[in-house]
């Protein structure tokens, strides 16, 4: 159930929208029902538009309720501009590390900071304005395609819409639908293939033109062919972006400029694929063991758009 809400929780706050015509959506508030975490503090200012490093420093956290720390102490820092790969055992708090840059939690000791600010101390608005997040599954309304776009970014043109979908390389399927961006996603979006929702959920990161992509488990749930092609659309629309990928599938991080590897709360290594495999730790233990798994290919088809 969490993990229901969770994705909710992300959606609603990304989406500042009235849609509440759709009865669905009247289902997901009443699970939304729930106290707002980390309200802004009085007179927080705006996040100015500049984004640098992202730092945790000293960072601590548990879940409410609970004594576990998920992360314990855990300092690190993330350059600006770089792809870089969150990745670790199951349950080694690679989620919680992206919901704490969403500042959809806040740490219960330490502090997230972005250039230096606490990020605490902004609002939140203008914080998760600079930042789009996609994850392995994503909500598709039955509405057009274009409005599943424009969820990203309330008033976003048409030219906007197109150009998010051409960086998703979602644009030329689109066109070729006898409906094109009027098309409807069909409930839960399921007129159309996983790599396909998953390209139109890159579209709606991309529409609001971030500063920082947060992708948690982005790629994850699709078959290997289409998981390799939507890393590379990835790849591509992070330039000149900060990238922060949080994921088990070390397939997906081979060609990252710098790979973070968390285990026990803490930060265990960190480098790039190659410097982590000389270095035969964790990483190369995880990789030897993803490398010897059967893989198991969905069938799933995607339309890799060489736009
Ligand atoms: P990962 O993404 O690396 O698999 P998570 O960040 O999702 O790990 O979870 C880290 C730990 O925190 C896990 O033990 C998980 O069970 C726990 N956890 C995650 N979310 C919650 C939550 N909302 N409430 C309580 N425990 C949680
Ligand atoms: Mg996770």
């Amino acid at each position: 159930f969490w993990e229901i809400s969770y994705n909710i929780a992300h959606l609603m706050h990304f989406i500042p929208l009235a849609i509440s015509s759709a009865a669905s959506v009247q289902h997901m508030q009443e699970l939304l029902d729930e106290p707002v975490r980390g309200a802004d503090r009085p007179g927080a200012p705006v996040m100015p538009p500049v984004m640098n490093d992202i730092a945790f420093e000293r960072v601590s956290f548990s879940y409410e309720g609970t004594d576990t720390k998920v992360l314990d102490a855990l300092t690190l820092k993330l350059e600006a501009g770089k792809n870089i790969a969150i990745v670790g055992p199951s349950g080694s708090g690679k989620s919680t590390l992206l919901n704490l840059i969403l500042r959809l939690y806040e740490p219960t000791e330490g502090r997230v900071t972005i250039d230096g600010v606490d990020i605490r101390r902004v609002t939140r608005d203008s914080l998760r304005s600079h930042m789009a997040v996609v994850f392995q599954e994503n909500m598709l309304f039955n509405m057009s395609i274009r409005e599943n776009i424009r969820l990203g970014k309330q008033d976003a043109t048409d030219a906007e819409v197109e150009a998010a979908a051409k960086t998703a390389e979602i644009h030329r399927h689109i066109v070729s639908l006898p409906d094109g961006y009027d098309t409807l996603v069909g409930e839960r979006g399921d007129t159309l293939s996983g790599g396909q929702r998953q390209r139109i959920a890159i579209a709606r990161a991309m529409v609001r033109n971030p500063s920082v992509l947060l992708l948690d488990e982005a790629t994850s749930a699709l078959d290997q062919t289409t998981e390799a092609a939507i890393n590379r659309t990835l790849l591509k629309a992070a330039e000149g972006r900060t990238m922060i990928w949080s994921t088990h599938r070390l397939t997906s991080v081979v060609e990252m400029d710098e790979i973070i590897v968390v285990s026990g709360g803490r930060v265990l290594e960190r480098g790039s694929h190659h410097d982590l495999i000389e270095k035969d730790g964790l990483y190369r233990q995880l990789w030897d063991d993803q490398m010897h798994q059967p893989h198991h290919d969905a069938g799933d088809e995607d339309d890799d758009e060489d736009d």
